[in-house]
């Protein structure tokens, strides 16, 4: 069997760039999700697709 590696990355705001507290494996998917920037109070959707995550702002 094969294993599949399993990698983690920090979430990250489209606004200011600082990392978030969410964690996102290169298998993940969201949308319709939105986070408030601790650092810039701004809302952002987190906008993922396999693993990558998207930099459109809302
Ligand atoms: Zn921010």
């Amino acid at each position: 069997m094969f294993k599949i590696a399993i990698k983690k990355s920090w979430l990250h705001c489209p606004e200011c760039g600082k990392e978030q507290k969410i964690l996102i494996t290169n298998t993940a998917n969201c949308s319709g999700v939105f986070l408030k920037c601790k650092y810039c109070k701004k809302e952002f959707e987190v906008i993922v697709a396999d693993g990558v995550q998207s930099d459109l702002q809302v």
